[in-house]
């Protein structure tokens, strides 16, 4: 039996956060981990598709270069190189894996190797050994989900676990991707930019992340992977897929009738389902629901056992990476004996790394008027924006939902690095700020960020360019 402050169960974004946090405020931690630490969203998730994005916008640019003055010689024309653009995410993953495993060595957090498990008294059981902690985080993660007639195979018929780690040493020529959530919508971004043909078949009446965005801002990034190239069928029933010698066919009903496409690759991307099987919650009275989340109480992120707390995808919050950091940061302030506010997930921040890139926080204009707020809504183009047209990425729209004579209720935007100018909006939501007030801070010009600020002053009745 070795004894620690904390064990963590699980070395992914809400795992290894909680172990580094901990460790930084004095707890003894040892992280159990079956795989590499880093998780999902180092290995197969944030940044290997992020990475492949950014090749995809590499292409993109060179491919128009001419437009921005810049002449590729007489007869050549710039080509994806579908490996080389996987060595280098391959070299990023690598170089942030060793980071981060020299980190937690740093910090002096016992990084143990295997498969672990709650035993009844609240311990984790791995390799032969019982680690004892005063406290345990189980942070286990989510996997792809797959259905019936969509067996994964990982070569034709794959999941982001396989696309973020191709070894293919070219792209398929024709791509289905099955779902357009946040998964669908990156990849088909990706491959409609590599010049795969990209078929986008969603099940639900938006074909393009036709839950959580506002939908203007949705409805931008649509038009643009149409224009682009992809084909989307919303309202999509995909039927048993069919293996030929060449590739795949697949099979849907949509309300204009049947269809069947022959692609070489299908990407399932249909959601994911939390990792509690196995882990001996039962044993350790930690409660799951009936779709597989630990039970917890929000505030606290403590499971229904005493001391073992919860966060990251095995919990049903947000599966994003920076919400489960935000829940380690809760949980190991609650072991440490404080008070920390609650993780507040009607706030987080939302970002859809697509080209025009989404993101959000706070509540859409839908929402908005569904709560009953007296609603006040501003928009702004990056149309008229002069460092839009100076990028050429003048594909883009800042959308501000108020509350009447009120603070910030969302904000909303898409366009190029949507990511990066999120945050603004991020703390005007989570201060609750009025619109008017940040319309008085100046922003630089020439900026995306103009738009925003734009969009601030039009709240006060008046405008500049807006
Ligand atoms: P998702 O829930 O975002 O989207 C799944 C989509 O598939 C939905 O639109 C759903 O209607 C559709 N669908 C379900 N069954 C279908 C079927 N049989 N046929 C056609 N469509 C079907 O899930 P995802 O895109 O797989 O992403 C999983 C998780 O990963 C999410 O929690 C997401 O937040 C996270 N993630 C986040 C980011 C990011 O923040 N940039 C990137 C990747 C993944």
């Amino acid at each position: 039996m070795t004894d620690y402050d904390l064990v963590v169960l699980g070395g992914g974004p809400g795992g290894y956060a909680a172990a580094l946090y901990a460790a930084s405020a004095g707890l003894s931690v040892a992280l159990v981990e079956q795989e590499k630490v880093g998780g999902t969203c180092l290995h197969r998730g944030c940044i290997p598709a992020k990475a492949l994005l950014h090749a995809a916008e590499v292409f993109r640019t060179v491919s128009h270069a001419a437009e921005h003055g810049v002449k590729l010689p007489p007869g050549v024309t710039p080509e994806p190189d579908w490996p080389a653009a996987n060595t280098r995410k391959t070299g990023i993953v690598n170089q942030l894996h060793r980071g981060l495993s020299g980190l937690l060595k740093r910090r002096k957090v016992a990084v143990v190797n295997g498969h672990g498990r709650l035993t009844a008294d609240g311990s984790v059981a791995v390799q032969g050994q019982t680690l004892r902690g005063r406290a345990t985080i189980l942070c286990t993660g989510s996997v792809p989900r797959s259905i019936p007639g969509m067996e994964v195979d990982g070569v034709r018929v794959v999941t982001s676990d396989h696309a973020t780690n191709s070894e293919a040493d070219r792209l398929p020529e024709r791509v289905a991707v099955v779902g357009g959530g946040v998964i669908g919508a990156e990849f088909a971004s990706v491959y409609t930019d590599l010049d795969v043909r990209t078929t986008l078949l969603e099940a639900l009446e938006h074909g393009v992340l036709p839950i959580g965005p506002d939908r203007d801002v949705a409805d931008v990034l649509a038009r643009s992977l149409r224009k682009r190239g992809t084909t989307i069928h919303a309202q999509a029933r995909v039927g048993t897929l069919e293996h030929t010698g060449d590739g795949i066919i697949v099979p849907f009903d949509t309300p204009k009738g049947s269809e069947k496409i022959e692609v070489d690759q299908v990407l399932v991307s249909i959601g994911r389902r939390p990792v509690t099987e196995d882990v001996g919650a039962e044993e350790a009275g930690v409660r799951v629901d009936e779709r597989g989340f630990v039970e917890v109480d929000p505030t606290t992120l403590q499971t229904s056992r005493p001391g073992v707390y919860a966060i990251g995808d095995c919990v049903n919050t947000p599966g994003l990476a920076h919400v489960a950091y935000a829940e380690a940061v809760v949980a190991v302030e609650r072991i440490l004996g404080e008070d920390p506010p609650p993780v507040d997930y009607a706030k987080v921040p939302w970002v859809v790394y697509t080209h025009p890139e989404v993101a959000w926080a706070g509540l859409t204009e839908a929402e908005a008027r569904a709560a009953g707020y007296d609603v006040v809504v501003h928009k702004h183009p990056f149309a008229g924006n002069g460092r839009a047209m100076i990028l050429g990425e003048t594909e883009g729209m800042v959308k501000i939902v108020a509350q009447r004579d009120g603070p910030l209720l969302g904000f909303h935007l898409v366009g190029a690095w949507a990511s990066e100018l999120l945050h603004e909006g991020y703390l005007a939501v989570n201060w609750e700020a009025l619109p008017d007030e940040v319309g008085r801070l100046i922003h630089a010009h020439p900026s995306l960020s103009e738009a925003i600020g734009e969009t601030m002053i039009t709240f006060s009745g008046r405008s500049l360019h807006g």
